[in-house]
Parts: C-alpha cells; structure tokens; sequence
C-alpha cells in the first residue's frame, strides 16, 4: 500500500505502482517512476506476464534542443548529453493515468540534482490535477529523496526536517548518502539548483570525475566556454551574458595577455580543507581562526574549459598550455592535486597564479 505523505502525494514501492497502473486507482491519477529505466518493460522484468499499456506523450533527451522542458535549463548540467532525461506516457487500465518515468539507479554516485527540477515540477503539476503516486523499486532510497527534495522546495525544511517529516508517513525511507549529500546541496543553494554556484560546480567536476574513472569518452561540449574567444554577437534576442558596463575577473596569461578564465569558470576552495582533511574540519566546523596566513593558495582551480585540448586527449594528467602562445600555465591531472595551501582538488585543472595576470574585462 502507497503511503500518504501529503494531500494527493503518495510514496511507494514497485509492487504498489505495478497494482495502480494494472488495476487503476481511485486516488491516483499520476505516477513518477524512479527505476533504472524509463520503459514500461521494467515491471515485465519484475514480474513475468505483467503488462502494461502505455502510449507515449513525449520522450525529452538531454542536450536535445527544443526537446527540452521548457522551464528547465539543462544546458550547463552535468548530465551526458543524450541521456534520456524522462519520457512522459499515459499508462495502465485504460491509459488513464499519466506516468513519469525517469531513469536513476540507486546509488550514492547517480546524479540526482539535475533530475530534480522536472521530478518535483512534475509532483506539483500533478498534485493540482489530481493525486501522485512518487515510487522507485523498494520506496527507500530514490523516491524518498525526491520527495524529500519536494516538501525542503515547497515547505522551506532542512534536508534533515524533511526526511524527519517524511518518516513519520512512511518510517522505512532512507536515501543512501549520495542522495544525502546532494540534499544538503540543494538545502545550500537555496531549494534550487543553482548551476552557476560554486557549490553546484564544484558537484559538476566531481560527476565529470566519475565518469572519467568509468572509461567514459570526455567530451569537450561538456567544457565550460572559452572565455579568451571573441563573444558572438550573432543573435539579438540572446545577449551574451557578459554583456553591458559589469567588470568581471579575468586572469591572463602573464605573456601574451590572452584570457585564460574567468572568476565565474574558478572553482573555489576553502584553503586548507580538501577530500582528506573534509571530515575532520566539518568536526571542527564554525572555527573562524581555522585559516592560517600560511595557507594562501599558490594555484587557481578551473572548470575545464575548451582551450584545454589536452583534457581531451584523454591522458590522466598532463600540462595546460596557453592556447595563444602556448606558455605553460599549470597542469591537470583528474586523480586530483593538491594546492599549497594542503586541500586536495579532485579532479584538478589548476593554473598557477605566479603565469597570470589578474584584470577586468
Ligand atoms: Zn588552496
Ligand atoms: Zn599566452
């Protein structure tokens, strides 16, 4: 039986969704299910001879252009372009109810926060048609995090207050720490994911991280803009972003003056607090004398950015050059380095500061 967590919001398992869509319900009128697949063919898989009719509305790509959601900007995420990002279908006994299915395993390295956006848009909309069925395989991990993530959005709680409330409906839910970390996240950046918060970036690296430890293909298109290329002017309607009087940060190659990066493409770090010492410094949290004067960081930390063609060779680590006068600027390597200041930055593209110069464009 779904748990009721909400006015027409319901948390469940497989074996709830499998019994909603075969013989229908008179609540529920949508369902979002969170299973390694989209297909329907998943509760085939689960249970041999379960059918269940469906007919497609939509099938939305990440990366696809116009395809998109159009409240949801995924342009800057840091999900694979070409991954399915859900697929929207009117489903079960008489294709009454409207089924959205995205595909998230669980586990602590998935991606949750770029999902969130459509997931939760998808909870309200459906809450004011009628009542929503939130469902993974168990109803422990995937789809208590989204709800999770849903009552912090619409209630402003804290990720722990959320689940807190969450228990009392249905005492079993537990997303596993990945999820956790990723709540916390978007309890930080203000119920929203943020994509241009260094909190947010600093997720995106990581993700990249992974997906080179997988073998997986590192594509540029996932690389943040060259900033040292002229801004095209081509379209009226989009103004590029750094247009108008604001100044903004840039470093520059100490020999030729090329733009290298600009605040926005650095990842920030808090000096002398890395993957290693993480732990043991949030223990220690709310130390305002923590920072010592020795500690000042000798490197800058970048989002890789498209002039860095090297990245792209697919090497572990190698040197960054500049793309102009081809002067070394610093290295990358994506196991990690670490700044002169003890924190480790996993994976690094750095850039030291001692071969740039610090201006305004
Ligand atoms: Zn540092
Ligand atoms: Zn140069």
């Amino acid at each position: 039986m779904p748990y009721l967590v909400r006015e027409n919001l319901f948390i469940g398992n497989i074996g709830d969704a499998a019994e909603v869509l075969q013989n229908g319900s008179s609540e529920i009128t949508h369902v979002l299910s969170m299973l390694s697949s989209a297909s329907i063919s998943i509760f085939s898989e689960w249970r041999s001879g379960l059918t269940i009719p469906t007919k497609e509305i939509k099938k939305v790509y990440v990366g696809a252009s116009g395809s998109e959601d159009d409240s949801v900007d995924l342009s800057s995420s840091a999900l694979q372009p070409g991954k399915i990002l859900y697929s929207l279908e009117h489903a079960g006994k008489d294709l009454k109810l409207v089924r959205m299915a995205v595909p998230m395993r669980d586990m602590e390295s998935e991606n949750l926060l770029d999902h969130l956006d459509v997931c939760l848009n998808f909870i309200d909309r459906s809450r004011k048609e009628g009542s929503v069925l939130v469902h993974c395989f168990a109803g422990v991990s995937r789809s208590a995090a989204i709800i999770t993530a849903y009552l912090m959005r619409t209630e402003h709680l804290s990720h722990e207050d959320a689940l807190e409330s969450l228990r009392k409906s249905c005492e079993s839910v537990c997303p596993n720490d990945g999820f956790l970390d990723q709540l916390k996240m978007f309890e930080e950046m203000g119920f929203k994911v943020d994509r241009a918060s260094p909190l947010y970036k600093r997720f995106r690296l990581t993700v990249l991280g992974e997906c080179y430890n997988r073998g997986e293909r590192i594509d540029s298109s996932k690389f943040g803009v060259d900033p040292g290329l002229p801004v095209e002017v081509s379209s009226e309607v989009e103004a590029p972003s750094n247009a108008g009087s604001i100044s903004r940060t840039a470093y520059r190659c100490k020999k030729c003056r090329r733009v290298v990066a600009l605040q926005d493409n650095v990842v920030d770090h808090i000096p002398g607090e890395g993957e290693t010492s993480f732990e043991w410094n949030k223990r220690k949290s709310g130390n305002p004398f923590y920072k010592s004067e020795e500690s000042e960081c000798s490197s800058i930390f970048l989002e890789p950015l498209q002039w860095m063609t090297a990245v792209e060779e697919g090497a572990l680590e190698g040197k960054l050059s500049c793309a102009h006068c081809e002067a070394r600027l610093g290295y990358f390597n994506w196991s990690g380095i670490q700044c002169s200041c003890g924190s480790w930055i996993t994976p690094a593209f750095q850039i030291h500061k001692s071969r740039v110069d610090i201006s305004t464009v």
